[in-house]
């Protein structure tokens, strides 16, 4: 019942909020990255204030990295950027129309660079031998919760091999918390438990839909991540304050990932994925509040 009433005063706030103009609004909240796990980003300030730098691959001016060769700039040593391991592979689908400058997948690429993979649509594996390893993080009617990978990857295992593979998965989610619980954790190998890879679609939201209905992504399983409020500045006008940027949507999989799923404890193990986003968040929150005062 508490629970209740303390989300309606929640939503009831987030609405107040949205009324409001944005920049009041921006400045009203605190700075959310603000006990992230961050290595010193001392080297972004000294980039910055240089100005741009050149692309030591193909020469392009940049500011801090070149997106489209995933590699940091001249004044921006390889060897101070954060290394990140992450528990899984990442395959990053983006739309050829979305503006490179503009996406955030690159910082994934960047910072783990070993496990993340990017591909231009429609230039993308074939996923089919590996469905029962793999999800995509798409919320849609089919989709469950990240809590859920688990049972859900083991039923559709079963579901598979039973030669019915046409059939929709069963939504998990609708299944009691008890009974979820007691399956995942008692009943199924601890092997099972691993999802090889996830899949993220780096596009705008129209462009997503249509991206959505390859059919080299139908029957992968669908995970719809917990409602967060981005912080991105390049927020799409009249796109829900919801939809995350790329980079936020895979950092708080892996945060979630790794509490539910892993069920290990976290202590920022994946927060330089947000190196350069939290800095360049800063960066443009602190010149909107200049141009505010005056
Ligand atoms: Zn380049």
């Amino acid at each position: 019942m508490a629970q209740t009433k303390i989300n309606q005063e929640m939503k009831r706030n987030a609405e107040c909020l949205r009324n409001q103009d944005t920049l009041t609004a921006s400045m009203l909240q605190e700075t959310p990255f603000d006990n992230l796990c961050l290595t010193s980003q001392a080297i972004l300030e000294r980039a910055q204030k240089q100005g741009r730098s050149k692309c030591p691959r193909c020469h392009g001016s940049r500011m801090f990295y070149c997106y489209s060769c995933y590699v940091p700039v001249e004044t921006v040593p390889v060897e101070d950027i954060p290394i990140v391991k992450l528990p899984l592979k990442i395959d990053i689908i983006k739309h050829p129309n979305e503006t490179d400058g503009k996406s955030t997948a690159v910082h994934a690429k960047l910072l783990a660079s070993e496990d993340v993979t990017i591909y231009t649509y429609p230039c993308i594996p074939d996923y089919e031998e590996m469905q029962h390893e793999i999800a995509l993080i798409f919320p849609g009617p089919n989709s469950v919760s990240i809590s859920n990978i688990p049972l859900s990857l083991q039923t559709k295992c079963k579901t598979d091999t039973k030669g019915l593979s046409a059939e929709p998965a069963p939504k998990c989610a609708k299944l009691e918390p008890s009974h979820s619980r007691l399956m995942s954790e008692d009943k199924l190998p601890k092997s099972e438990n691993a999802l090889k890879k996830i899949v993220f679609i780096d596009s705008t939201w129209n462009q997503t839909n249509k991206i959505i209905t390859d059919e080299r992504l139908q029957g992968l399983l669908q995970i719809e991540l917990k409602s967060k409020k981005t912080c991105f500045w390049r927020h799409q006008k009249g796109k829900p304050e919801t939809y995350l940027s790329t980079i936020e949507a895979i950092y708080y999989f892996l945060v979630d990932y790794h509490k539910e799923v892993l069920k290990e404890k976290y202590d920022g193990q994946y927060d330089n994925l947000l190196f350069f986003f939290s800095f360049m968040y800063k960066l443009i929150r602190k010149a909107k509040d200049s141009a505010g005062k005056k």
